[in-house]
This record gives C-alpha cells, sequence and structure tokens, in this order.
C-alpha cells in the first residue's frame, strides 16, 4: 500500500486541509502560468471508494471501485472543468461567463463565476432540471434563463451568443473545461498505482469520457502507468446518439443530466472508444434506477441517476469483464442533487402517521 504509507509520513494532521485545489496539485499537467490567477474551491482530490456489493455482484474475481466525483465543492465533476475555464477567463479579462446546462454545469459555473467576480448567465431547459440543481444555481447569485426546448437548442443558442457578445463561453466546447477534467484520471492512477482495466463512465455530451481518456494517455507517455484502460462509455436508451450513430432529435430518460441527443465531443469521444477498445452501450432507465438503488443501500454510496448509468451498465456487461479485472465506474454527481428521484424510487419502508409512543414504535418495529 504505498499510498498510505506515504500518508502515513506526513503524520497525524489531517491530509485533506492541505489539498490545494487540482490547479495547484497537477499544475505542470495544466495550461496555466503565473500569470493565471487560479479560482479555486478546492475541487478534486475525491474519493475511490471499493465497492464490495457490486463487485460481488460481477463476481469473476472482478475489484469494482467508484470514482465518487458527486464529493466536489458544487456536487459534480464539473468542478473540475470549471476551476480551469473559469481561472482562464479572468485571467484573459472576461467579465462573464455563459452556459446551457441539464443542470450541475450552471451551479458550478455559478458558483466559480462569482467566487471570480464575474456574471453568470445560464439556460436551462424549462422543466428538466433537478431541485438541487436549480436551486444551486439560484443561490450562488447567477441569472438563470429557462428555455422551452430541450439542452441541444439552448447549447445552440449559448454558442451564438458567446460569438456575438463578450461573454466566454463555458460548455464543455471551451477546451479548459477537458483541461481540468483530465485531472480525475490522475487521480485513478494514483490511488491504483496504475490504470484500471475498464473505466465505466456515463456520457451525455461525451466531454468526461474525452477527458478521462486524455489523462490516462498523458500519464501513461509519462511513465505514470504502464497500461491504458478501455473506455465504456453508458447512455440511457432514450438518449443515446453515440450508441446509435445518429442524432437523437427528443432525448428522454429519467436521468436529466446526460438527456443530451447530439454530444458536442462526439468526435473526441469516438477517438477515445477507438484507441482504447472500448465501447458505447445504452442501459435502460430501469436499469440506471436499479443500479442506483444499489450504490445507495448495497455500498452506501449516493449518486445522480446518471452517475448509476455506469454501474448499471457494467452489470449489464458483466460477461464481458476480464477475471479479475479492476475496473472503476465514474460516479458524476451527488444523489443530493435529485432528492425527488430517490423519494420516488426506494425500496425502504416509510411508515406515516405513527402515533408518538413507545409501544407503537415498537410494535412497528416487529419487536
Ligand atoms: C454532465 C454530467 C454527465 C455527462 O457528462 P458529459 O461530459 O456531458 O458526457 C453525467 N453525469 C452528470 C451528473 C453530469 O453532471
Amino acid at each position: 500500500m504505498p499510498l498510505l504509507s506515504a500518508l502515513r509520513r506526513l503524520g497525524s494532521k489531517p491530509v485533506m486541509q492541505d489539498w490545494p485545489g487540482l490547479i495547484e496539485a497537477y499544475r505542470s499537467w495544466l495550461p496555466v502560468s503565473a500569470a493565471t490567477p487560479v479560482i479555486t474551491l478546492r475541487e478534486g482530490a475525491t474519493p475511490l471508494i471499493p465497492a464490495p456489493v457490486i463487485s460481488e455482484r460481477i463476481g469473476r474475481s472482478v475489484k469494482v471501485f467508484l470514482k465518487y466525483d458527486g464529493l466536489n465543492p458544487t456536487g459534480s465533476f464539473k468542478d473540475r472543468g470549471m476551476t480551469m475555464a473559469i481561472s482562464k477567463a479572468r485571467e484573459a479579462g472576461s467579465e462573464a461567463v455563459i452556459c446551457a446546462s441539464t443542470g450541475n454545469t450552471s451551479a458550478s459555473a455559478a458558483a466559480y463565476a462569482r467566487r471570480a467576480g464575474m456574471r453568470a448567465f445560464v439556460l436551462i431547459p424549462d422543466g428538466y432540471v433537478a431541485q438541487g440543481k436549480l436551486a444551486q444555481a439560484l443561490l450562488y447569485g447567477a441569472e438563470v434563463l429557462a428555455v422551452k426546448g430541450n439542452f441541444d437548442r439552448a447549447l445552440a443558442i449559448v454558442r451564438e451568443v458567446a460569438d456575438s457578445y463578450p461573454i466566454t463561453l463555458v460548455n464543455s466546447l471551451n477546451p479548459f473545461r477537458l483541461q481540468g477534467q483530465k485531472t480525475a484520471a490522475f487521480e485513478v492512477v494514483d490511488a491504483l498505482g496504475d490504470a484500471p482495466d475498464w473505466l465505466c463512465i456515463p456520457v451525455g455530451n461525451a466531454g468526461n469520457i474525452s477527458a478521462y481518456w486524455m489523462g490516462f494517455k498523458e500519464y501513461k507517455a509519462a511513465g505514470r502507468s504502464r497500461t491504458l484502460p478501455r473506455m465504456m462509455g453508458f447512455q440511457a436508451a432514450g438518449a443515446a446518439p453515440m450508441v446509435l450513430g445518429h442524432t437523437v432529435e427528443q432525448p428522454d430518460t429519467i436521468a436529466t443530466a446526460i438527456r443530451i441527443g447530439n454530444p458536442v465531443n462526439k468526435e473526441n469521444a469516438l477517438k477515445a472508444q477507438g484507441e482504447s477498445q472500448g465501447a458505447f452501450m445504452a442501459v435502460t432507465d430501469a436499469e440506471i434506477i436499479e443500479a442506483y438503488k444499489l450504490l445507495g443501500s448495497g455500498e452506501g454510496v449516493f449518486c445522480e441517476p446518471a452517475s448509476a448509468a455506469s454501474v448499471a451498465g457494467l452489470i449489464k456487461r458483466r460477461e464481458e469483464v476480464p477475471i479479475g479485472a479492476t475496473v472503476v465506474c465514474v460516479l458524476t454527481g451527488n444523489g443530493l442533487k435529485d432528492p425527488d428521484t430517490a423519494i420516488e424510487n426506494n425500496d425502504s419502508k416509510f411508515h406515516t402517521g405513527i402515533d408518538p409512543d413507545t409501544a407503537t414504535v415498537a410494535q412497528v418495529l416487529g419487536f
């Protein structure tokens, strides 16, 4: 366990307090200079959690880990890209940023932009953003426009606005986003000591899978890992353009974070799939919810429905996993973002209207 002994050497001080955020931690790997003002909320350094229940479900002596990026400052991996995008926008003298968002990009853009003293404009598909994400964008002080159209339409609009006015686009078309996001791959390799055999990841706009692949390749080229993973990208069946090979005009899924029909990073993602001998596959909403519940009640990890697509996909394709393989499933967002889905989809017993006395409580408990 080289990591543990390294941590012990640091003494009894809580290590996490020294974490400077991912730009400082991985500065030499990122396009920043002494002139870049680092806008950080100490994002990154998220845990890689062993998943014994899911490992058991896969069988074949496979070891499954969860890269829980829902523990970033605004509750999703988008913070990795946003610390870079906003720092670089600030460096360039920008005073406002804009994005289209299924929710998490808007929350992250708002937090980092406001921390940098910039205005944040966010366009969201009216009625298709989880409550927690909307709450965040509003609380962080963004100017929120709910557009009567889907994500793909909102993105087309913000691209035009950013072309015509002095506003920086911070969707994953912004190359600094992927630069920041690639650090998640660095962290996985730093924790495991090598790349995993499979990297399972939900795919919406296909930026994150592209960023991970860039990170794994850079680390391998520098001798930090011996191997590269197969990139396994999972989409919701109702929003699976990478699987179908064409745009989906009316994407539809309970996993609103990946409700995207025309991924802007599809070329990069196809390259990742080809170079890594990976695959794009679809999982149904029912499979996503089953994995979501298993993560919660089996592993004690609460993620978003979109995030659970990575685990749903792994379970669906378990027969193809090599015996003894190490698999990392990326959990992209925190479950607290979307409490409605959790309350409507669980197998727990919820007894209401209980009389406030010990005898009644004991009886309900079955004693
Ligand atoms: C943005 C997001 C995704 C999809 O990532 P892409 O880079 O768009 O493929 C998946 N899950 C969550 C929770 C997200 O916020």
